[in-house]
């Protein structure tokens, strides 16, 4: 078993949904920015999700970004949090 643990319950996550959208918005403008694509786990004890499992992205300007987006994302993330996810604030 590889992916995610949830350390808080003790158990290795479960995959539950593949190829999960998520939207990049970009820091600043909050333009839509890198279309990402995930897999969806979920904790079997208490149910919390994480997204993990993230190949390369679909930026901005590539072709296939824009109808991709037009068509719907499962989530959207907000580029300014980067920041404060790699510590630099
Ligand atoms: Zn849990």
């Amino acid at each position: 078993m590889s992916g995610p643990a949830h350390p808080k319950c003790g158990v290795w996550m479960r995959p539950r949904t593949n190829g999960v959208s998520m939207l990049e918005t970009e820091d600043g403008t909050g333009q839509p920015y890198k279309l990402w694509h995930g897999d969806l786990w979920e904790c079997p004890a208490c149910g919390e999700q994480v997204l993990a499992g993230f190949g390369a992205p679909i930026e901005k300007g590539h072709p296939s970004f824009e109808p991709l987006v037009l068509a719907g994302v499962d989530v959207t993330i907000n580029g300014r949090m980067r920041a404060l996810a790699e510590g630099s604030e």
